[in-house]
């Protein structure tokens, strides 16, 4: 720790993101440019607690070691601390951007004071590694002869495919998509995680050996079908890493009228339509002029809003079933537990800029979609419930006469995903669990059938990025053990 006083002495100075006005201009990333000035004296701000949450359970799941790199940070020593940074985390450039930091909500300083800037600290390491040229490929020196086929290529399957490229083994991995990266390529927007990085890193995994092959849909059965038995049998192991693709629906009635969609595809057409043309050919889905509503709130939310506000929508609203959160932390959510509060995220901001007001209005309950003869939609309607805490369980009523009907042209359904596709879990003759994920201890990541292994949210459900990439470690940890004993 090179500064013993400077949690008493400096504040909390996260980096600003772009101004709004100038950032709803494009679709670039968020972040301003590195101030080194900021970050050193951030760094000085964690205390040498003694025992680190934020690199615990609780904190970060990778288990980044946090303070040792604050303190290299500190000490103008950035090549040391990517070395450590990478030590635990095969991709921080993304992490440092897009994730909710865990660490922060359990870093010791966070007790009293405001945490320490850990997320910001972590992705300018990252960056100057990139500008510095520190971040090569580095294939390994021997192959041992075996070969795995990765099933899915968001940040599970990336990882887990770098971490058995090192060990040695012949990699390959196969995506449904036409482009590599998961959410991380067709979820995250453009402006939370710029696209350049993603393919940037890619291009490293590639020129250390590992194979991608895109349009390629494992035990699928369209045109581009892989058979899964056949992949089997061609490779020592498999490893599922197929992601939480199956979104939660809004069965209301008139649910079939046009206007209406699952956020996933706006989002992800969105992307596309960028990538292949700057949104020249019209591959996407509009909000110019409209009146949006989001259904769900998360970070599929949020990006659903920013991406709207982009397209020049003429309103936005955000739907949430739940009250709204607590501004501090409730006495049932104490440090050094995730805290649950109110947080303002950019595509809120970017909306109160825009209109004046947050788009969240909490506690209501969609009741039907309205529509005109053409059969597009023209609005929806809700009733306001309430929730009340009855013998340790939440429950919720509807407020009688609180019944509203609003204008919309446009509606994301961002209501959370209810796993993987059940498709190639029955071509690889896998067991299910109760929600419907793959099968497999967080542990071991062995599927029901030999040799078949899962990681990542196909087989946790619904999560983050930074867990993708915990399980894709510790699932190739794993199949490595399965060929090499
Ligand atoms: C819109 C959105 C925004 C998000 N924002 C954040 C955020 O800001 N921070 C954060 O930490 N997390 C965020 N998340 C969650 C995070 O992206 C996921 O938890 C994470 O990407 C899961 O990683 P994964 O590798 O398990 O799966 P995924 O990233 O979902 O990748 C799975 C891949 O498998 C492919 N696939 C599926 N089936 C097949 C098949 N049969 N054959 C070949 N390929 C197949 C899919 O096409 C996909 O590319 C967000 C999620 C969404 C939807
Ligand atoms: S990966 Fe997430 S939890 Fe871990 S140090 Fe980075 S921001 Fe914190």
């Amino acid at each position: 720790m090179g500064n013993p006083t400077a949690f008493k002495e400096i504040a909390r100075d996260t980096a600003p993101y772009r101004k709004i006005t100038v950032r709803l201009q494009d679709y670039g990333e968020l972040y301003t440019a590195r101030d080194e000035h900021r970050l050193h004296s951030q760094s000085a701000r964690c205390m040498d607690c003694g025992i680190p949450f934020c690199q615990s359970n609780d904190g970060c799941p990778v288990s980044n070691l946090i303070p040792e790199w604050n303190d290299l940070v500190y000490n103008d020593r950035w090549r040391d601390a990517l070395d450590r940074l990478h030590h635990t985390n095969n991709f921080p450039e993304f992490t440092g951007r897009v994730c909710p930091a865990p660490c922060e909500g359990s870093c010791v300083l966070g007790a009293t004071e405001t945490p320490v800037t850990i997320k910001n600290i972590e992705y300018a390491i990252a960056d100057r590694g990139f500008e510095e040229g520190w971040i090569v490929a580095q294939p390994p020196h021997t192959r041992t002869g075996k070969k795995v086929a990765v099933i899915g290529s968001g940040p599970a399957g990336l990882a887990a495919a770098a971490e058995l490229n090192k060990a040695g083994h012949t990699v390959t991995v196969y995506e449904r998509a036409d482009r590599i990266g998961g959410l991380l390529m067709y979820g995250i927007p453009n402006m939370k995680l710029g696209k350049d990085l993603v393919e940037r890193r890619v291009q490293i995994l590639r020129d250390e050996g590992i194979g991608f092959v895109t349009n390629a849909d494992v035990g699928g059965s369209g045109e581009n079908a892989i058979d899964l038995t056949q992949l089997r049998a061609d490779n020592d192991a498999l490893l599922l890493c197929t992601g939480a693709t199956n979104a939660r629906d809004l069965p209301i009635e008139n649910r079939e009228l046009k206007g209406i969609y699952q956020a996933m595809e706006f989002l992800h057409a969105n992307t596309k339509s960028l990538l292949d043309s700057n949104l020249e050919d019209g591959n996407y889905i509009s909000a110019k002029g409209k009146n949006v509503i989001v259904i769900g709130g998360g970070d599929t939310g949020t990006d659903c809003i920013g991406t709207s506000a982009r397209h020049g929508a003429k309103n936005i609203v955000n739907f949430e079933l739940l009250p709204n959160p607590p501004e501090e932390r409730a006495a049932d959510n104490p440090w050094p537990q995730w805290p649950k509060i109110m947080r303002v995220d950019y595509g809120h901001e970017e909306s109160r800029q825009l209109f004046g007001k947050d788009p969240r209005e909490y506690c209501l309950m969609s009741k039907s979609f309205l529509g005109d003869d053409a059969g597009n939609l023209t609005g929806i309607t809700t009733v306001k419930v309430e929730w009340t805490h009855v013998d340790g369980q939440w429950k919720m009523a509807e407020v009688e006469g609180s019944e509203k009907t609003w204008e919309a042209d446009l509606i994301m359904l961002s209501m959370g995903f209810l796993g993987p596709e059940q498709y190639t879990a029955q071509a690889a003759g896998i067991e299910v669990d109760e929600r419907s994920n793959y099968k497999a201890a967080y542990d071991d990541f062995r599927t029901s059938v030999d040799g078949i292994y899962a990681a990542g949210d196909c087989r946790r459900g619904q999560s983050l990025v930074v867990w993708g990439i915990d399980e894709g470690r510790r699932a190739a940890a794993e199949v490595d053990k399965y060929l090499m004993g």
